[in-house]
């Protein structure tokens, strides 16, 4: 009996902005390239040390709106006053081909992900506290006063929407490696799941016959 492929499972992770989910992410994929991140698009300006094609695909805003008119974008949201968006097609092929998919993206876009994908597995990472994802937000001295203000306010919406996420996940301080390989944990488990193996039990069932000692 030829055991089916399963495709590839669809991970969305959020988090508030500076629980350093950029830093677990960055951990899972160096320990665990096989899955598949993908790359955003968004209107926001390239901070120092980002580029093109890396963090994100930079665009304006027309060219995003167009994107969204010719159903180019799997979920999108905007946060901030930018545009985010997930290219639908890599998504796409890279499930098909089996391959466990990461999106890193926000609560809007989580939300639809989950209404177009229930099986998506939703995961959202925590910082040890409140303060300190103040600190470690200000710390980072890449935004102004402006844009620190309102990805704070921001913060505070997103903990209202913590409860639809199947998964909360604590990035302790120093444990960005131990938060990566619980996210792995969880993915590898899910795929365990009776749901996911619907073919696998169909096969096993339409194969009792020989314990029977029948015959086709
Ligand atoms: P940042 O500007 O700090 O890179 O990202 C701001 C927020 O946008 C983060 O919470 C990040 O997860 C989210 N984000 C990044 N890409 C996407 C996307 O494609 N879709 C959505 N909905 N959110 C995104």
């Amino acid at each position: 009996m030829q055991m089916p492929k399963q495709k590839g499972i669809l991970t969305v992770v959020s988090g508030f902005s500076g629980s350093g989910k950029g830093t677990v992410m960055n951990r899972l994929l160096s320990a665990h390239p096989e899955y598949g991140l993908s790359i955003s698009v968004t209107t926001r300006a390239p901070r120092q040390g980002e580029e093109d094609g890396r963090e994100y695909f930079f665009r304006t805003k027309e060219y995003f709106e167009q994107m969204i008119e010719n159903d180019k974008l799997l979920e999108y949201a905007q946060y901030v006053d930018n545009y985010y968006g997930t290219p639908r097609e890599y998504v796409q092929r890279q499930l098909d081909e089996g391959r466990d998919v990461i999106l890193e993206i926000e609560m809007q876009g989580a939300r639809q992900v989950k209404r177009r994908f229930p099986e998506a597995v939703l995961v959202f990472i925590t910082p040890p506290s409140i303060e300190e994802l103040e600190n470690r937000l200000r710390g980072r001295g890449t935004e102004t006063e402006e844009v620190i203000r309102g990805r704070l306010a921001q913060a505070a919406k997103e903990a209202e929407a913590m409860e639809d996420y199947d998964y909360i996940l604590p990035n302790e301080d120093g444990g960005a490696d131990k938060c990566a390989e619980d996210l792995h944990r969880i993915i590898c488990s899910e795929h365990f799941k009776a749901v996911r193996n619907k073919e696998r039990i169909e096969n096993f069932k339409g194969e009792t016959y020989i314990l029977k000692g029948e015959t086709k």
